[in-house]
């Protein structure tokens, strides 16, 4: 189980459904997964995958994941 990554605020765009921009990333369904998902009202972004590239360690790759993760989060919103 990885812990939940609390976003600031200045990094997401507002929540499409109710405006706040307060995020974590969670886990998905599985510890590969990455999820942005709003404080406020549950919306999800998609998931993205969790790699661990090349000379990478798994810390570094989760946090890559989670900024991939609010990034889909911004694409959409
Ligand atoms: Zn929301």
């Amino acid at each position: 189980m990885t812990e939940p990554f609390p976003v600031a605020e200045a990094e997401a765009k507002p929540c499409p459904f109710c405006g706040d921009r307060r995020m974590t990333v969670y886990q998905g369904d599985t510890y590969r997964w990455r999820v942005a998902v709003c404080n406020s009202c549950g919306a999800q972004a998609p998931d993205v995958r969790c790699t661990i590239g090349e000379g990478q360690t798994r810390e570094q790759a989760l946090a890559d994941a989670n900024k991939r993760a609010i990034d889909v989060w911004n694409e959409r919103a």
